[in-house]
């Protein structure tokens, strides 16, 4: 029952550790006798390698930013240059008591990791499915987040005028035709697809921000590798001004903010 392909041999070895907490090399070594329970835990592994389920779903496991969060298959794995965005907004430092909102929070990954580390902001999640704002409530446990509240709405449909001083979101932006679907068959489609060019969540949130954010308050998107040039159009088309894109490590351009 060894795996022989030398990508998932990694994975498989990271998985024994995390799970069996034995060293999977040591293991071939000794070849000791292993408990039913381990063997079970081996074959649901391969099992699900073999469907080419990503180890983050396996493991219930994903590292982002500088935490490990809890997924599955209700939400997206958090992806490395989503990191990018936390970092900026990090970075940004905001009034004490300021208010943000992760529009389509998913895992919780953006906004408990800007939470965690600015215990003086109040963060907001939001999120229309009921299963991606459980993942998020478990995260918001398990990594023990104070300032972080969920609320099932629409988008920015259900809040005040101005109430937003930062509104961030990675929005589905992958079009229903894009062949890249097919690689990513485990993830939830609601939280990737997002009409026919994949733009349309930019178009829809960029005009609720208007309403809800802040005079001066910042508009922060996530978006594809050839999506900045449209989002700037749908932003200037919108009023917001100080308009710019930051790069991701690869030299993508990948997410693109303004003012209102
Ligand atoms: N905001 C979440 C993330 O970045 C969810 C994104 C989504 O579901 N499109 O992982």
């Amino acid at each position: 029952m060894w795996p022989n392909d030398e990508c998932i041999l990694e994975e498989f070895n990271f998985f024994i550790k995390e799970k069996l907490g034995k060293d999977a090399i040591a293991i071939f070594i000794d070849n000791p006798i292993l408990s039913n329970k381990d063997i079970k835990e081996i074959e649901y592994f391969l099992n699900q390698k073999g469907k080419g389920v990503p180890i983050d779903y396996i493991l219930n496991e994903s590292s982002f930013y500088r935490d490990s969060f809890y997924v599955d298959n209700r939400v997206l794995i958090p992806r490395p240059e989503t990191e990018i965005l936390v970092d900026f907004i990090n970075n940004l430092k905001l009034k004490p008591e300021s208010k943000i909102i992760d529009a389509g929070v998913g895992s919780g990954c953006i906004g408990i990791s800007i939470a965690k580390y600015n215990p003086d902001l109040n963060v907001y999640g939001a999120d229309y499915s009921y299963d991606a704002l459980t993942v998020a409530q478990i995260n918001k446990k398990k990594l023990r987040v104070e300032n972080f509240y969920l609320i099932n709405t629409n988008w920015l449909n259900s809040f005040n005028k101005k109430t937003f001083d930062l509104i961030v979101s990675n929005p589905p932006y992958i079009s229903k035709s894009d062949p890249h679907l097919e690689d990513l068959k485990h993830e939830p489609y609601d939280a990737l697809v997002s009409g026919t060019e994949g733009l349309e969540n930019f178009k829809l949130i960029t005009n609720q921000a208007l309403e809800v954010l802040k005079d001066d308050g910042l508009l922060c998107f996530e978006h594809g590798y050839d999506q900045s040039e449209s989002i700037k159009e749908i932003m200037m088309m919108n009023n917001f001004k100080d308009i710019r894109t930051i790069f991701d490590n690869q030299s993508l351009p990948r997410i693109t903010l303004g003012k209102i």
